[in-house]
């Protein structure tokens, strides 16, 4: 048997790479199980902002309202491999079900508290790893073309507002003084001014596992495939290559969490938003801001390997082949954005966003099995929210009471 302070860790993403590390520095012995390069799935991918101000669900009454003319639109952000709708029913339900007015305002409720200790919870982790200079407080600009986009999106910036969320309304003039590279077919900007970008979300969770690996921590390139149970208790996980006795379990395997929680007992409607995202290398634009477009729903940002176009919620299953059109109308998009975009050699990217249809994460103890902790489910913002991920399962599995209530997290809500 394992000793009592080492947890096997299921995913290597960057909400598992967080929680691995922040383990280990309080005195655990960590293991991270992953066949794939750690950071390689969702978390290589992303926009890489720190979206602090990200208090609105994704269900809402006006997205349910435009889900029809997105459908339609390629360019809209919204896409269903249709059939893969029948094993989608049962999500599609929940979040319906969570686009109530008064649902709303109690997920955005979670969601701000949430946010609000997203940065200061994960600065032990970042001056760990000594990165620091990777973080930077540019903001986040919602750029809108028409009256009619931005008046629908007012509701959405409202409600930030109305959980402490510091925005700026910006006219035409006022958008092209802060972002001189955008085309002048902006009318109005909400420019969230508190919001940090990071470099390059790969090179963090890079920088966290180096520190992780120097410290003795260790990756096994194993897939998961079940557990040994005996009672309440996980005693042994099976591999693709073998069995591990384990102490204490933490599924934190993203996208793919799904059936390895539901063999302990626990049925989660977690599906995936399939994000697209592609990247320049010489793209011969200069922004300083990443900027989401309003009208479009997905954002530009220039990180360090590159500028990057990334959005779109693709609803499939995480082992379909990608549909790269998705990647490529991104640029059609981003060229209108920036007139002066060089896109040649563009790359393409798909991942594959854990959601679940409150747009809450799934972070809890285990009520079926006692030594078993998950952390999955963080749809658009688990970059944002992994340090915090991070620090509510060490208190758990401390047995410390969190810095504010997250038992609107457990996978019983569902
Ligand atoms: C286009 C796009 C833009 C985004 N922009 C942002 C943003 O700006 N800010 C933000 O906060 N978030 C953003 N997100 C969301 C964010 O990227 C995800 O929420 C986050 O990466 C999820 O991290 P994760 O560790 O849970 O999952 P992943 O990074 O997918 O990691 C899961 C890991 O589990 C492993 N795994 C799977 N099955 C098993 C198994 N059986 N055994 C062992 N290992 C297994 C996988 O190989 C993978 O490495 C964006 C997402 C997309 C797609």
């Amino acid at each position: 048997m394992t000793d009592g302070r080492s947890v096997h860790v299921i995913g290597a993403g960057i909400v598992g790479v967080a929680c691995a590390l922040r383990l280990q520095l309080n005195g655990y012995k960590v293991t991270l199980f992953d066949p794939n390069d750690p950071g390689s799935g969702c978390s290589y991918g992303n926009a890489g902002i720190f979206q602090i101000g990200a208090c609105v669900p994704v269900a809402t009454p006006g997205v349910i309202r435009q889900v029809p003319k997105m459908l339609m639109d390629r360019d809209q952000p919204l896409s269903i491999r249709w059939q893969y709708l029948p094993s989608l029913a049962p999500y599609l339900m929940r979040f319906l079900a969570a686009a109530t007015p008064s649902n709303v305002d109690r997920i955005s409720r979670i969601l701000a508290s949430i946010l609000d200790c997203a940065i200061d919870s994960f600065t032990p982790l970042i001056d760990a790893a000594n990165a620091q200079g990777m973080l930077n407080k540019t903001g986040e600009l919602y750029v809108y073309e028409t009256d009619q986009s931005f008046e629908s999106a007012k509701p959405a910036h409202e409600l930030r507002q109305s959980r402490g969320v510091n925005i700026e309304y910006l006219e035409a003039h006022q958008i092209r003084q802060l972002e001189p590279a955008l085309a002048p077919i902006f009318k109005h900007a909400a420019y969230l001014t508190d919001c940090i970008s990071l470099s390059d979300p790969y090179d963090l969770t890079k920088a966290l596992l180096a520190v992780f690996f120097q410290n003795g921590g260790i990756h096994l390139r194993e897939k998961v495939m079940g557990f040994e149970c005996e009672g309440q208790k996980v005693r042994q996980i099976i591999t693709n290559s073998g069995k591990h006795d384990c102490n204490r379990i933490l599924l934190a395997a993203g996208a793919w969490a799904k059936p390895l929680a539901k063999q302990l007992g626990a049925k989660i409607p977690l599906d995936t938003e399939r994000g697209y995202h592609v990247r320049i290398n010489d793209a011969d634009v200069d922004l300083r801001i990443p900027v989401i477009s309003g009208d479009y729903r997905f954002g530009v940002s220039n990180l360090s390997s590159g500028f990057r176009v990334a959005g779109t919620a693709e609803l499939a299953s995480p082992n379909a082949p990608p549909n790269y059109d998705r990647a490529d109308r991104l640029v059609g998009l981003a060229k209108r954005m920036f007139p002066n975009l060089n896109a040649d050699g563009y790359k393409r990217w798909m991942g594959c966003r854990p959601s679940t249809p409150d747009s809450l994460p799934v972070i809890c103890k285990s009520t079926e099995c006692e030594n078993a902790f998950f952390a999955f489910g963080h749809g658009h913002l688990g970059l944002t929210m992994a340090g915090i991920t991070s620090e509510f399962i060490l208190d758990l599995m401390e047995g410390n009471a969190p810095r504010i209530d997250i038992s609107g997290l457990h996978y019983r809500r569902f």
